[in-house]
C-alpha cells in the first residue's frame, strides 16, 4: 500500500503511464540483486532505491579504493576502507530511508548465487571479468532467474541485455560477430565514469520494465554502444539450440553453501 509519503516522493514517475499507481506499488513490493557495486553498479543501486524498488540487495567483497573514486558515485573519499556494500548502504538509505537494503559482502560463486537469488525477482550483473560474468548467467539462466547483464570493452563501448522468460542467454550473446573487440591488453583497467552511468541506468530501466509488466525488455537483443562517437544499435540475438543453460528446463540449481552473512 502506497503511503502519503510515498505519493509525494515518487509522483512524477507515478505520473507516468507505464508506471501510476499501480507499477508503483509493484515496485515497493519488489526485490532487486546488485551483483557487482562498481561503477555500473553504483549508478543502479542509486536509481533502484531512489525510484523504490522495495528491497535491495547488494553483493560485492570489495572495500573502498582510492582508485575506485572516479567512477563509483556511490562512494566518498571518507568510506576509503569500508566494505563497499555497507557505505553503499548508507548512502542509498540516505536517500531513501523507506526501502530495505540487504548486504553481502562476499563474492557470488555458483553455490550462494543460485542459494541466493532465490530471494529476488530481478537480478542486475556488474560484476567484472568474463568468467564470473559467464558463472552467473549460467546460473540464473539454467534457474531461469530473470537478469540484465551489461558490460564495457574499451573505455568508450557498452552493451546491455536482458535474459527473462526462457530468452537467449549471454552465452549465446557471445556468438555474435566481433562488434567490440576485447580489451586484452596488459596493465589496469581501462574505463572512464559516464559510460559505466549509462550501462547502470539501463540496467536499473531493464529492471522497472520487468517489474511493472515486462514490456519493452532488451530481451533476445543486445544494446551496443559507443560513447565518444554515440553511435548506438540493437543487435538480436539468437538462441542457440545446443546452448545448455538458456535450454535448460527451469529447474533450481541448489547450492550447498549458505547465504553466509545477510543483514
Ligand atoms: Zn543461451
Amino acid at each position: 500500500m502506497l503511503t502519503d509519503a510515498d505519493l509525494t516522493r515518487y509522483s512524477r514517475q507515478i505520473a507516468l503511464t507505464n508506471i501510476g499507481k499501480a507499477g508503483q506499488e509493484k515496485l515497493k513490493n519488489s526485490r532487486v540483486l546488485i551483483i557487482g557495486t562498481g561503477g555500473g553498479g553504483s549508478a543502479a543501486a542509486l536509481y533502484a532505491g531512489a525510484m523504490g524498488i522495495g528491497t535491495l540487495g547488494l553483493l560485492d567483497p570489495d572495500v573502498v579504493e582510492l582508485s575506485n573514486l572516479s567512477r563509483q558515485i556511490l562512494y566518498s573519499h571518507s568510506d576509503l576502507g569500508r566494505f563497499k556494500v555497507e557505505a553503499a548502504k548508507e548512502r542509498i538509505l540516505a536517500n531513501n530511508p523507506d526501502i530495505r537494503v540487504n548486504t553481502y559482502p562476499f563474492a557470488a560463486n555458483g553455490e550462494n548465487l543460485a542459494d541466493l537469488s532465490e530471494d529476488y525477482d530481478f537480478i542486475l550483473d556488474d560484476a567484472s571479468g568474463l568468467q564470473t560474468k559467464f558463472m552467473i548467467n549460467d546460473v540464473l539462466a539454467t534457474c531461469r532467474k530473470p537478469y540484465a547483464f551489461a558490460g564495457t570493452n574499451w573505455y568508450n563501448m557498452g552493451k546491455v541485455g536482458t535474459v527473462a522468460g526462457g530468452s537467449a542467454c549471454f552465452r549465446c550473446m557471445l556468438d555474435l560477430p566481433a562488434d567490440l573487440p576485447a580489451d586484452t591488453r596488459p596493465g589496469p583497467v581501462r574505463v572512464i565514469g559516464p559510460l559505466l552511468g549509462v550501462i547502470g541506468s539501463i540496467q536499473a530501466m531493464e529492471a522497472v520494465k520487468y517489474l511493472v509488466g515486462g514490456h519493452d525488455l532488451l530481451r533476445d537483443r543486445v544494446l551496443m554502444f559507443n560513447l565518444v562517437t554515440l553511435s548506438m544499435k540493437i543487435s538480436p540475438v539468437e538462441k542457440r539450440p545446443n546452448c545448455p543453460f538458456c535450454n535448460a528446463e527451469g529447474e533450481t540449481v541448489k547450492g550447498e553453501v549458505s547465504r553466509g552473512e545477510r543483514t
